[in-house]
């Protein structure tokens, strides 16, 4: 059991007594950014006018319960800017405040590889011409990731730009990928990301804990699961209810709850210790403006929570990686 739940302290009024470390207790992105590039580099968000399998009818209709894309891609909000504008209305965004800054484009909204191969090409190489962008991150589900599309995605490394293909997993267990209308299992995942590790390609994964009927154990299995998994960096997001979604309905009607914060706290934490160091982690919250979230309404914000969860690990004397399985996979 969390300590917070053991002594009823709120995760906030715990880091009132705790000094965190001087360094991190997991693997943040920023680090590994750092690692991995001799200037600072920060993710542009784009969206190419992809839709998705689940929306349009290729799989299903409606997408998965909690979707609105509007409210984690800032730019499926509005009227959909050509390409090759959002990248340079993005550069000049980061650059007023860092001169010296490159890039990631990142093709976030939507399922960014469905499309015919020739297609992606197009639409990838708005990026890869552009000499400011060092590396290429897209977003897209385990079940649209043909050998072909490999093919088009791994064209696009080079020795100076770097490609991430990330993947949502959201859940290891298929009750929850069906009642979340995810339409893939979790061997579609396990499958996608071994074959594009294989080419040298970087994974990314998206988990959500707090589903409905996920114990602490079961999201414990998640981990595990992804541990086992060549993948090289997590989005760990907390269930959160936007408008306009089959979820909102749900909680309306008071047939789901969200987590709470401790809830959050304790399993972000024990998520942590199972991942292996060697993975960055990219969130450990979903990270939406106020508007775009029905529920749940903490109160804090991102530095707050992700102080919480560290002091969580550091209460319990553990840290990322603490109770990785043996067998964790390598890279
Ligand atoms: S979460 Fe992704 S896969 Fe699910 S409906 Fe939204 S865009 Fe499609």
């Amino acid at each position: 059991m969390s300590p917070f739940l053991a002594t009823g302290r709120s995760p906030l009024a715990t880091l009132t007594l705790v000094t965190l470390p001087p360094m991190s207790l997991y693997t943040r992105w920023s680090r590994a950014l750092r690692d991995l590039y001799p200037f600072p580099v920060f993710k542009i968000p784009l969206h190419a006018g992809f839709t998705c399998p689940n929306r349009d009818g290729s799989k299903a209709y409606g997408g998965c319960v909690y979707c609105d894309n509007r409210s984690f891609a800032p730019n499926a909000r509005g009227p959909r800017a050509e390409l090759q504008d959002q990248l340079v209305q993005g550069k000049r965004r980061i650059r007023w405040r860092e001169p010296g800054a490159k890039f990631i484009a990142y093709y976030q909204a939507y399922s960014n590889t469905h499309a015919p191969a020739e297609e992606l090409k197009a639409i990838y190489d708005v990026a890869a011409r552009d000499p400011d962008v060092v590396g290429i991150s897209i977003g897209t589900r385990p079940d649209c990731a043909s050998e072909s599309v490999l093919d088009v995605i791994e064209a696009l490394r080079t020795p100076a730009r770097r490609v991430w293909v990330e993947y949502g997993l959201e859940s290891s267990h298929e009750a929850s990928l069906v009642w979340m209308n995810r339409c893939h299992s979790a061997a579609d995942f396990a499958d996608a990301v071994k074959r594009t590790a294989a080419r040298g390609l970087s994974v990314v994964g998206h988990v959500i804990l707090g589903i409905p009927g996920e114990t602490p154990g079961m999201m414990r299995e998640t981990a595990r699961f992804i541990a086992e998994l060549p993948v090289d960096s997590m989005k760990i997001h907390h269930l959160y209810v936007s408008p306009h979604t089959a979820l909102e309905g749900m909680w309306k009607r008071g047939e789901v709850a969200v987590p709470t914060l401790e809830q959050h706290v304790a399993a972000a934490a024990d998520f942590l210790e199972i991942l292996p160091e060697r993975v960055s982690i990219q969130r450990l919250i979903g990270e939406l403006p106020g508007e775009w979230c029905v529920a749940p309404d903490w109160g804090l914000g991102k530095r707050e929570i992700h102080a919480a969860i560290e002091a969580e690990l550091l209460s319990r004397g553990t840290r990322q990686g603490s109770r990785a399985p043996q067998t964790a996979g390598a890279r």
